[in-house]
């Protein structure tokens, strides 16, 4: 599984399962592009995998401006001199029903989740065709079997799936890999804003009987970046504890 000489960047990576999947990555021997509008996490987790020996580039960047992930992309390339592997980690919620669920709510989601992450391809794909490297796109369980109180983040995920496959199919010629993970129910910042009694309903519907943690999603999002997954485009891996089966 060794990325050794091999630069990978990665959304959202200021904590959470982006953190967990950059930090995986640096493990491996990856030099490691950390990015997040969030500048005093984003450092603070910089200088964290900085004082373990890693080597990182820390930009704040927003998924949803063009011109700060045109930025992003350049410094990561004029730095390590290569792009081999972006993680489109970088996502929120923003849960109600839909007879609650405010325009601008569904506007922004769409636009954190999906548009960010077109973005982000758009802007990487000349140094990954140049490099034949992979994407990894963190979708979500909820992508593909729907949730009431979420149709707009199911949405945005489903999109993200329609986005892997159609990037696979558009690259495969180039040698550039797109696949998903599509994590279920993860300990993060994220899942702890759920009230009690809405993480015991999921619990009781993991077949492994635990959530999962933002290291099971960075174990996958490793294999898939690395040789080892060299046969391996346009999947989406569920890694969720067997809820969808
Ligand atoms: P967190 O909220 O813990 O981390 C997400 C990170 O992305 C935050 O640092 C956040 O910053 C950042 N971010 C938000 N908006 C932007 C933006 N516009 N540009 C750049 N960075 C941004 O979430 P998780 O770690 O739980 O989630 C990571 C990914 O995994 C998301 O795509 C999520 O949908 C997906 N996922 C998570 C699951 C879970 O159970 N936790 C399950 C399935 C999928 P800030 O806090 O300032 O917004």
């Amino acid at each position: 599984m060794s990325l050794e000489g091999k630069v990978a960047l990665v959304t959202g990576s200021a904590r959470g399962i982006g953190k967990a999947i950059a930090l995986r990555l640096a493990q491996e021997g990856a030099r490691v592009v950390l990015s997040d509008v969030m500048e005093d996490a984003l450092q603070a987790t910089a200088e964290e995998f900085r004082s373990k020996g890693y080597t990182i580039l820390a930009k704040k960047a927003n998924v949803t401006e063009a011109a700060e992930v045109t930025e992003l992309v350049d410094a990561a390339v004029s730095e390590f001199g290569s792009l081999d592997i972006l993680v489109n980690n970088a996502g929120i919620t923003r849960d109600n029903l839909l007879l609650r669920m405010k325009e601008e709510d569904w506007d922004l989601v769409l636009k954190i989740n999906l548009k960010g992450a077109f973005l982000c391809t758009k802007m990487a794909l000349r140094p990954l065709m140049k490099s034949a490297g992979c994407i990894v796109n963190i979708a979500s369980v909820i992508g593909i079997m729907g949730n009431a109180g979420q149709a707009n983040y199911s949405a945005s995920k489903a999109g993200l799936i329609g986005l892997t496959k159609s990037t696979a199919k558009e690259l495969s010629s180039r040698g550039v890999r797109v696949n998903a993970v599509a994590p279920g129910y993860i300990d993060t910042e994220m899942t702890r804003a759920l009230p009690d009694n809405v993480r015991e309903a999921i619990l009781k519907n993991i077949p492994l009987a635990r959530m999962g943690t933002p290291e099971d999603v960075a174990n996958v999002v490793c294999f898939l970046a690395g040789d080892a997954a060299a046969y391996v485009t346009g999947q989406v891996i569920p890694v969720d504890g067997g809820m969808v089966m």
